[in-house]
């Protein structure tokens, strides 16, 4: 029996000459190319500023220390999310505000966070969870009445768009991740784009040490080696070998997303009549970027439980995932944050019955029809 993994990279002859061509020019760190990997970026979202680093955690990081937000500060956020959102927020010394989800879109809506607003809050950080985009006309409405930023992570979303543009123009500044299994991928690395010039360039001295030059722009100028500390920074910079890569994919991102949206339309009709499953919530066609494709099982429905169905999967060679254990499940951050299970109820209902299927550009079609049989056959081996 062949696999089927949860994930499987697209890497084409292209990307791979496109690094090479990069380790060849003797420039491997933060360069020209990561220079043009931004440009393009920027143009490909349609928003003014894009600023590469070294990965999704390290942009909301520097999103969120280069809009002021420090020690006092609250930023409100979801449970329901990788602890990268958490730690982001940690990072520049803020305390972090959970609201509960919508159980519909397992987003935090503008209505939830406006009751959740304080005298300390400063931003709102919105997850798109598996690429669904959330409302962010809705938080700026929230932001503009109540002076707060928006940073958003749009690790699940690029290629998503909000109601009035693309995931990424939109807000105070948006962190996307090129981690390895996400839509774009450079390995490792990330980048936030924004609208604001003086924001942009905060972010950009931050991401390495605060530096009045980086090494690119000191290379065989006239004093070379000389530059100042300007601000407290981190060190997140993109090397050119990753900026390369992601150039590359860049290039060919449409197709990678029609291929994701064809996967998704093929679930949503196949899942269609089971009474057993629940399907992600539709959206607008070309709006949701479906990093993830996340089924809802009806537990009261079934005889057993998602592990059960899970490891049932795995046994017969679908491996699949589970997004997301929420943050107040996790033993450090109950520790860190004196939070607990049954504290987001819809969080914790949600995340007991989701299953991510694999969806990702390099799937073929044949093995599509093999993780809809597959999953069929084993929710309807145990229905009650
Ligand atoms: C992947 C991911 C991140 C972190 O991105 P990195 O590039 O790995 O730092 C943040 N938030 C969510 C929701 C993610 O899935």
């Amino acid at each position: 029996m062949i696999r089927i993994p949860f994930h499987r990279p697209s890497i084409t002859d292209e990307d791979i000459a496109a690094v090479v061509a990069c380790l060849e020019s003797g420039w491997l760190t933060t360069g020209p190319r990561a220079a043009a990997f931004e440009e393009a970026f920027a143009s490909a979202v349609g928003v003014e500023h894009a600023v590469s680093v070294s990965s999704g955690t390290a942009a909301m990081q520097l999103a969120l220390m280069a809009a002021g937000i420090g020690p006092g500060d609250e930023v409100i956020t979801t449970p329901y999310t990788f602890v990268a959102t958490l730690e982001a927020i940690e990072d520049c010394g803020a305390r972090p505000v959970f609201v509960d989800v919508d159980p519909h879109t397992a987003l935090i809506t503008p209505e939830a966070v406006e009751r959740a607003v304080g005298s300390s809050t400063r931003a709102i950080l919105p997850v798109h969870v598996a690429g669904h985009p959330c409302d962010l006309e809705g938080f700026e409405a929230l932001a503009l009445a109540r002076g707060l930023a928006i940073v958003d992570d749009a690790a699940h979303a690029l290629g998503a768009r909000a109601a009035t543009a693309a995931i990424g123009a939109l807000g105070t500044a948006t962190c996307f991740s090129f981690y390895a299994s996400k839509n774009l991928t450079t390995g490792e690395g990330g980048m936030v784009t924004c609208r604001d010039r003086g924001l942009a360039e905060a972010i950009r001295l931050r991401r390495l040490h605060g530096l009045s030059r980086d090494s690119w722009s000191r290379d065989g100028g006239e004093r070379s080696w000389a530059y100042d500390v300007v601000a407290r920074g981190i060190k997140a910079n993109l090397p050119d070998m990753a900026a390369a890569l992601g150039l590359s994919q860049l290039e060919r991102f449409d197709g990678m997303q029609a291929r994701r949206h064809a996967i998704a339309e093929r679930y949503q009709a196949a899942f269609a009549e089971c009474e057993l499953l629940e399907r992600p919530p539709a959206v607008e066609p070309g709006t949701h970027a479906w990093h993830l494709y996340m089924a809802r099982l009806h537990l009261d429905r079934l005889g057993c439980s998602r592990d059960e169905v899970l490891t049932e999967l795995d046994r017969r060679g679908i491996q699949c995932s589970v997004h997301f254990r929420p943050l107040h499940h996790l033993s450090s951050v109950r520790a860190r944050h004196g939070v607990s299970p049954g504290d987001f109820p819809v969080a914790d209902a949600l995340w007991q019955r989701v299953v991510s299927l694999p969806i990702y550009p390099a799937l073929s079609d044949d093995e599509v029809e093999r993780v809809i049989e597959t999953v069929l056959a084993v929710v309807r081996e145990r229905a009650r």
